[in-house]
């Protein structure tokens, strides 16, 4: 109880501090530049260089894990690797998978908001949030959404902040969905396909979590229990020449190639909702017109 108290007093006192120096650069009519793991330089290009860094990696740790409820709230600061190494033991995980490694922190795949591969099966960035906790240009913490599934009450904060690269908030805490881990989970990579049979074998029962066209043929994953994958995988070797691949294979994909920020998507109401929370453009100044 009383190591959990300490926990709980380290973990409000990193948000506090994400708090204060928000209120700090207001106050000063400065701009701050909010970094989670700090790996995606293209992120930070076009924020006004005299922004104060604004680090929220302090925030990170596992501050409720309900594994009955396939439910995990975690501090911003968290990365995709400390996630999966609190969620594995209990076979069960989170499917983000954004471009970029491991070390990405939750905040920032939040914000960046972009889906990964298995993301039409499994879910997008913004399905599998349940809420968020941000602390918005005002300097005031904002909860949105809640902790677990059934509650759904409230302002939907939660889906405008994912995807808006910090500009509205920054997110201190996330409560996320989980899955089970597929009892089997394989990689294939599919050369001399029959175009037709592949397209119709994915429109099919058999429907890959994920697949990617690469130069030498087409990797796709395919999870499930064993029945369901041994007749899937029989499916997909109809379609063409079928090798295993090391699933590795996907992280190595994620990683490969830096992607540019593409145009952040810009209208009144988008305006409108940036006044309410960051007049000043307090956040991230430089990646949405003033
Ligand atoms: C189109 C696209 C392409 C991408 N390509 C790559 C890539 O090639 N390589 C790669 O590493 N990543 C890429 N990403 C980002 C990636 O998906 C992860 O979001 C990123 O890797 C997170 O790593 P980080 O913690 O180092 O983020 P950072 O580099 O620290 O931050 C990324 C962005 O998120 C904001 N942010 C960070 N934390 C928070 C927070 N707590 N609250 C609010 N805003 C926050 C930052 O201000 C910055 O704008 C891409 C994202 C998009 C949308």
């Amino acid at each position: 109880m009383a190591r959990r108290a300490e926990r709980e007093a380290v973990v409000t006192r990193a948000d506090e501090m994400v708090l204060e120096a928000v209120r700090d650069a207001t106050a000063a009519s400065r701009a701050v530049r909010i970094i989670g793991g700090g790996g995606w330089a293209e992120a930070h290009a076009a924020i006004t260089p005299d922004a104060i860094a604004l680090p929220t990696r302090a925030t990170a740790g596992i501050r409720a894990y309900e594994p009955d409820d396939l439910t995990i709230t975690v501090g911003a600061g968290t990365t995709l690797a400390e996630l999966d190494a609190a969620t594995h033991p209990h076979r069960q995980f989170c499917p983000l998978a954004p471009p970029g490694t491991d070390d990405a922190t939750i905040g920032a795949v939040l914000a960046t908001g972009i889906a990964g591969p298995t993301a039409a099966t499994w879910g997008r960035p913004r399905d599998l949030t349940l809420g968020v906790t941000v602390i918005d240009g005002h300097a005031r913490e904002i909860r949105a959404g809640g902790r677990v599934v059934k509650n759904v009450a409230g302002f939907d904060l939660t889906r405008l902040t994912v995807g808006a690269f910090g500009t509205l908030g920054v997110i201190v805490e996330a409560s996320l969905r989980l899955r089970a881990l597929p009892a089997v989970d394989e990689s294939w990579l599919l050369t001399d396909a029959d175009a037709a049979a592949f397209a119709s074998w994915r429109r099919g029962p058999y429907a890959p979590v994920a697949s990617a066209a690469l130069d030498e043929g087409t990797l796709v994953r395919i999870a499930g229990n064993a029945t369901f994958v041994a007749a899937a995988r029989a499916a997909l070797r109809a379609c063409g020449t079928i090798t295993s691949v090391d699933p590795r294979r996907w992280h190595a994909l994620r990683a490969s190639h830096p992607r540019a920020l593409p145009p952040l998507a810009w209208s009144p109401l988008a305006a409108r909702v940036k006044t309410a929370f960051d007049p000043a453009h307090t956040l991230n100044r430089g990646l949405v017109p003033r």
